[in-house]
């Protein structure tokens, strides 16, 4: 019946399109999915009706892009040379190949590819978020997806939106912070700015793949209910509002069973709950069996050969001959591949290499770094550098070369190559790269007339007396951290010892973070200024001294707590260490939807700094809050004043709490709003809050429930920096589980 439909709509709209006389060239009769006036729905039917079951079989199963030694793998020669993923179009009914690149900050190289492709790399997905600027995130987006499909890719693996519950999760620094709405809303920007390109992009990696210890067989332990006002929130965000191409399944397992064959994640909350549409693809490395992984909802195995066998190669055409999958499963498969291919515009709009404006982009990716930039602290305004200052000693941090990147799978290699070659690991997960933009030399830019000398902190009493003798010291440290292995959040290589020599030289030090999260800060207390770049991008090194010499006023928020110390996390001795390899673990996420602020809030701890944090060189008046739920939905507005001196943007944020409590913590993050305003400006900001983050998980009903009831809503600075709080009464109401803002 269905089929009969769908077959009469595409005859129907044919007939509509030649008699239109409309001018584009009509598709080849024998060629009805080419028709661009059908849905993809209809140009899917129509194809999937030609293919044979062996052209179906080709679109689920991928290869690696790159030779793999190891296991003595050759990369068909169709690649695009050192990349993630290749899978074989099928010329006679003009589908393309799909070229898969990574990732989330730019076009990546395998690092065991010889050479490297140089490419723009944006700040780290974490600098990213912590813009909270959903407009930039797209703009970033739109730079590295236009990249992709300038070297020839029209699949792009980014879309990294896991939920930090663990500040020494190596990958943390890929992914947008621990706050579902603040996460789902800026890596979902960036997945619509990919695909805007007319290529795929995945969301990833699908789920509770929160820690890389272990990573490919631990088993994340949660309460489903936790789970969907949690780390599923955050896909949920992300998806509605980019409606990606692929959600990428993740290596470990979920409540027992690995994520590529877990019929509560692929099929129950992804197709059933949230009813989206395109194909699910595994991680490198990720699938564990043929039938049950195709049965339960995976789509296509990427990466052959990282699996133990290629399921989804001969053993999967077995498997539908047997029976044990049916046909229409495949179909399924394949039809989910191609509808995706069809909706984002890969079969009209074919890829190929084309020039890069790699000057442009360097303005995208400074933009990013300007504004995810965090002032976490400015004692007596030493920020801004006055003009005048004669000497400044910067210090360590490689800063006289470049700026870190995070390292793994998504490495973006530069223009120019690694500014420091050789540091360990220089193999898999490294290497070790920084790009070639140099603090040192945009500071000295910046300060024509000042006398800037540099010192590289191995010595830290060498530090010490090159900042006695300046005016100001600026000391950088760094914190690699990588896919495939966890961080600790010491500092490495002795740096706390540096910046407190630093520091007990002159009390005038700033501290210039270059790390892939939160970290401690031992010497907080000592230093004037503390300023968190993260992994600044390939134009950091500039962007840090537009901060530093106020030509950008900061405007960055954390996206996530800095603790005092591990003792304050959910698990202070992180799961897994010490275990042999492949010795099989458990993590328990028993702190379930309280993650970061969330916990910290519940259990009253102080943090080193609060989510939400981030100081800025003028001063932002907040009032006139008020709340409205007659109608349902629950609206905010209020008022805000830049009263300081200088241009500047803000990130006003909402919380909200249930009066009677209840809630998993005290408080959510509800909603928020980057704004930018001249000295003296003033602007009404009016926000609507999502429903879900008034309502909890109803796991029996499968649906969203606010209890009607008094609700405190929170304006605040950060989220222990509340300036206004006014309650409002919110009536009982329920969500179906697919609920989604009106667009
Ligand atoms: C990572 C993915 C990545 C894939 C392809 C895996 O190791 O987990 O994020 O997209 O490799 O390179």
């Amino acid at each position: 019946m269905k089929k009969s439909l769908a077959v009469f709509a595409l005859a129907a709209s044919m007939l509509a399109l030649s008699a239109s006389g409309s001018g584009f060239a009509a598709p080849a009769a024998n060629r009805p999915w080419m028709n661009t006036a059908l849905t993809p729905e209809q140009r899917t039917d129509a194809v999937l009706a030609k293919m044979t079951r062996d052209e179906k079989l080709r679109l689920v199963f991928g290869y690696f892009g790159t030779d793999f030694e190891p296991k003595k793998y050759k990369a068909p020669k169709e690649v695009r040379y050192g990349s993630a993923g290749y899978i074989p179009g099928i010329p006679r009914l003009g589908i393309p190949p799909q070229w898969q690149t990574d990732a989330g900050i730019g076009v990546a190289t395998q690092g065991s590819a010889p050479t490297k492709r140089e490419r723009t790399a944006l700040p780290s997905g974490m600098a990213t978020a912590a813009t909270w600027n959903p407009d930039l995130a797209f703009q970033g987006g739109a730079m590295i997806g236009r990249e992709a499909r300038q070297s020839g890719f029209n699949v792009m693996l980014a879309g990294g939106v896991n939920l930090v519950r663990d500040p020494r999760n190596g990958r943390n620094f890929e992914y947008g912070g621990e706050d579902p709405l603040l996460a789902g809303t800026i890596v979902g920007a960036q997945i619509a700015g990919i695909q805007s390109n007319k290529i795929i992009s995945t969301v990833k990696h699908y789920a509770i793949n929160d820690l890389e210890t272990g990573r490919d067989y631990h088993d994340a332990r949660i309460d489903p209910t936790a789970a969907r006002m949690s780390d599923l929130l955050a896909f949920q965000i992300a998806i509605e509002k980019s409606d990606p191409g692929s959600v990428m399944c993740s290596y470990n397992r979920v409540n027992g069973l690995y994520a590529c064959e877990n019929p509560w994640l692929l099929t129950d909350v992804l197709r059933r709950d949230w009813g989206w549409k395109g194909y699910v693809m595994s991680d490198w490395g990720a699938v564990h069996s043929t039938a049950q992984a195709a049965n339960t909802g995976l789509d296509q195995q990427s990466g052959n050969p990282f699996d133990k066998a290629p399921y989804f190669g001969a053993p999967l055409k077995d498997a539908v001959r047997t029976g044990q999958v049916s046909e229409r499963r495949l179909n399924e498969m394949a039809g989910r591949i191609l509808y995706a291919m069809f909706d984002n515009g890969l079969v009209d709009n074919p890829v190929g290499e084309e020039p890069i404006d790699l000057a442009a982009h360097a303005a995208v990716t400074r933009a990013d770094a300007e504004q995810g930039a965090v002032l976490l602290k400015n004692q007596g305004r030493i920020l801004p550098l006055k003009p005048g200052t004669k000497k400044i000693a910067v210090i360590g941090g490689y800063a006289d070369r470049g700026v870190l990147s995070g390292g793994g799978s998504s490495q973006t290699y530069p223009a120019g190559g690694n500014a420091v070659p050789g540091l360990e690991p220089t193999g898999w997960p490294g290497p070790v790269v920084y790009y070639p933009n140099s603090p040192l030399a945009a500071i000295r830019a910046q300060a024509p007339d000042a006398e800037v000398t540099f010192v590289d902190g191995r010595d830290p009493a060498a530090a010490a007396r090159a900042a006695a003798d300046a005016d100001v010291a600026l000391v950088f440290v760094t914190q690699w951290t990588s896919e495939s292995i966890d961080a600790s959040v010491t500092l490495p290589d002795n740096q706390d010892s540096l910046v407190a020599a630093v520091a007990a030289a002159n009390p005038k030090t700033v501290a210039v973070l270059e790390t892939g999260g939160p970290v401690l800060m031992p010497w907080a207390g000592q230093v004037a200024g503390i300023l968190e770049a993260w992994y600044p991008g390939t134009a950091g090194g500039e962007a840090i001294a537009n901060l530093l010499f106020g030509r950008v006023n900061p405007s960055g928020k954390l996206p996530v707590t800095f603790p005092r110390d591990e003792t304050q996390l959910p698990r202070p001795v992180q799961p897994g260490l010490g275990l042999a390899k492949d010795e099989m673990f458990s993590i328990s996420y028993s702190e379930g939807a309280a993650i970061g602020y969330k916990w910290f809030d519940k259990n009253g701890f102080e943090p080193l700094f609060p989510f939400g944090h981030g100081l800025s060189y003028t001063d932002f008046d907040y009032g006139k809050l008020r709340a409205d739920a007659a109608g349902g939905d629950l609206t905010v507005s209020f008022r805000v004043e830049n009263d300081g001196k200088l241009q500047g943007m803000d990130v006003p944020q909402v919380y909200v709490a249930p009066a009677a409590g209840g809630w998993e913590a005290p408080q959510r993050l509800a909603a928020f709003k980057k704004i930018d305003l001249a000295p003296g400006a003033e602007t009404t900001v009016t926000l609507m809050v999502d429903p879900r983050l008034l309502a909890t998980w109803d796991e029996s009903a499968k649906q969203w429930k606010i209890a009607g009831g008094a609700y405190k809503v929170m304006l605040g600075r950060s989220s222990r920096d509340i300036e206004e709080t006014v309650t409002v009464q919110v009536p009982e109401r329920t969500l179906p589980a697919g609920w989604r803002p009106a667009v």
